[in-house]
C-alpha cells in the first residue's frame, strides 16, 4: 500500500478546490471514487492483511478524511467520522478488505464468505469455448402475448418453457416440454440456497437443449422469461459457465440435424406454459434433496462484501456526535442528502463546524460567542436558525412555506414538503453568507 501517492494527488488537488469556489464537489467525489481509491487499494487481495493492524487503519481514515472534507467543503476540525459520512463515501479500511476478497475469489476461487459446501463458479477454461470460428451466439425472438404465441407456434415444433425462482432464500429451475403429440414433461432441478435466479434460468434453458438432443427432437423453441439470460446468449464469446455449455449443446443439435430455437416469453401474462414452468420452478425450490447444482456466483460474494461495506459505514457513523442527533440512523440521513448535497453552507448546518461565534469561540478565535443582535445570547447555529433578527426575513418565507406549523426547523418535517425544503436551505445558505460580515470578522 502506498500512501504517497495518493497524498501527493491531494496536495495537486487542493489547489483548485476551495470550500467556496474551484472544482465542484461532485466532480471531487468522482476524482477520488475513479481515480485515488483505485490507486490505494491496488493489489489489495496482497496486503490486505495489513489491516488487521489499528495504526493502518487509522491511517487510512484519516487520509480519506482529507478528501472527505474537500468533498463536503467543511471545516477542517471536522472529525474523521463526520466528514466520511457525510460525503457518503464507504469507510477505507472496510472497502480494501472488500475490494481484496472479491480480488482473491476470481483469482484462486476462494473468498471469506463461500459456504464450505459449494465452491466458486467460475468462468469456463478457453479450452472449454468453442473454436471462435464456430462461436455465433444465439438470436431470439420475443413473445409478449398469447395472439403472438399464437401466430409464431408451429405443429411441427416442440416447445418448451423455462424459470428460474429464488424465494425466502431458496432457489429452484424447471422446464416444462409441450410436444405437439403426448402429455406434457416436467424435470424440476434445485440450486444451492447460495444461488441466483439468473444461475436457475440459465440451469433451466441448458437442461432444456440437453433434454432436446437426447431425445432427438427435430424441431425445438425454448421459450424463457428471462431476458439477461438470453442477452448473456447473444454474446458469442461469453465465458459463462451456462452459455458454454448451451452454445456446445446447440451446436451438437445443428451436426445433427437438429434446430434449436430460443424465444423471449413475456412473464404474468396469462402464457399457460409460463405459468407452469413458473409454479414448476418455485416447487423445485422446495425439494428435499442434495442441489442438482451448487457453485456460488461471484454476484453472491459481492453482495455479502457489500452488506459488510454498508455495516462499516454504519458504524463509523455511529461514532458521529452532532450530526447524530440530528440523524439517529446513517439512512436518515443518507435520505436527507438525497434532496440536498452537503456543500459549504449546508455542512456547516450539520456538522455546527462554522462561522458561528459559539464555534469560533470555542477554538478560541472570538473573544466571546455573543451574537451582535442584542450582544447577550449565545451565536449558536440553533440562535441564528430559529431567533436571530438579523436573518428574520428568510425565516418568514420559510415559516409562511411550513404553514406556520410549530415543528417547521425539524428536519423530518422538513423533509415531508419540496417547499420547505428550499426555504430552509436558502435560509440557512442567507446566514451562512451574510455571517462573516455580521460578526464583523470581515472589514
Ligand atoms: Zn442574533
Amino acid at each position: 500500500m502506498s500512501q504517497k501517492k495518493p497524498k501527493k494527488l491531494f496536495n495537486k488537488l487542493v489547489v483548485f478546490v476551495k470550500p467556496t469556489w474551484g472544482a465542484h464537489p461532485e466532480n471531487v467525489k468522482i476524482i477520488y471514487e475513479h481515480v485515488i481509491e483505485p490507486i490505494i487499494h491496488y493489489a489489495a487481495g496482497i496486503w490486505s492483511a495489513a489491516l488487521k493492524y489499528k495504526h493502518v487503519t487509522n491511517k487510512l481514515l484519516s487520509l480519506q478524511r482529507l478528501f472527505a472534507i474537500k468533498i463536503i467543503q467543511g471545516f477542517r476540525t471536522i472529525s474523521t467520522a463526520t466528514s466520511i459520512s457525510l460525503a457518503q463515501l464507504t469507510p477505507l479500511p472496510a472497502k480494501i478488505l472488500a475490494v481484496a476478497d472479491i480480488e482473491l475469489s476470481k483469482l484462486r476461487g476462494f473468498s471469506r464468505f463461500l459456504p464450505s459446501d459449494t465452491p466458486l463458479e467460475r468462468p469456463s477454461p478457453p479450452s472449454n469455448l468453442l473454436h471462435p470460428a464456430l462461436r455465433t451466439g444465439v438470436r431470439f425472438s420475443e413473445v409478449t402475448d398469447l395472439t403472438e404465441l399464437d401466430a409464431t407456434s408451429r405443429s411441427d415444433t416442440t416447445e418448451i418453457y423455462t424459470d428460474g425462482s429464488k424465494h425466502d432464500g431458496r432457489v429452484g429451475a424447471a422446464f416444462i416440454v409441450l410436444q405437439p403429440h403426448g402429455s406434457p414433461i416436467i424435470k424440476r432441478f434445485r440450486l444451492h440456497d447460495c444461488c441466483s435466479v439468473f444461475q436457475a434460468e440459465m440451469l433451466a434453458i441448458d437442461g432444456a437443449c440437453a433434454w432436446a438432443i437426447q431425445n432427438k427432437i427435430p424441431q425445438t423453441r425454448i421459450l424463457s422469461d428471462s431476458l439477461s439470460g438470453l442477452t448473456e446468449l447473444t454474446n458469442p464469446n461469453s465465458c459463462n459457465h451456462f452459455a458454454v455449455s448451451i452454445f456446445r449443446s446447440v451446436h451438437a443439435a445443428w451436426e445433427m440435424g437438429l434446430v434449436i430455437q430460443f424465444a423471449w416469453v413475456k412473464a404474468h401474462v396469462g402464457i399457460p406454459g409460463n405459468e407452469i414452468a413458473d409454479s414448476a420452478a418455485k416447487t423445485a425450490a422446495l425439494l428435499h434433496r442434495r442441489p442438482d447444482y451448487l457453485h456460488t456466483p461471484i454476484s453472491y460474494i459481492k453482495h455479502e462484501n457489500s452488506l459488510l461495506t454498508k455495516q462499516a459505514a454504519r458504524e463509523l457513523y455511529g461514532r458521529c456526535t452532532h450530526i447524530l442527533g440530528l440523524f439517529p440512523d446513517l439512512q436518515n440521513l443518507t435520505d436527507y442528502l438525497k434532496t440536498i448535497k452537503p456543500y459549504f453552507a449546508i455542512t456547516q448546518s450539520l456538522t455546527n463546524h462554522g462561522y458561528h461565534k459559539s464555534y469560533l469561540f470555542r477554538f478560541k478565535i472570538t473573544e466571546n460567542d455573543l451574537c451582535p443582535c442584542d450582544n447577550q445570547s449565545s451565536q449558536t447555529l440553533e440562535h441564528l436558525i430559529v431567533k436571530c433578527p438579523r436573518f428574520a426575513s428568510t425565516r418568514l418565507s420559510h415559516s409562511i412555506a411550513a404553514g406556520n406549523l410549530p415543528e417547521l426547523f425539524e428536519i423530518p418535517f422538513i423533509m415531508s414538503r419540496p417547499e420547505t425544503i428550499k426555504t430552509y436551505h436558502r435560509h440557512i445558505s442567507y446566514i451562512i453568507k451574510q455571517l462573516k460580515s455580521f460578526n464583523s470578522l470581515i472589514p
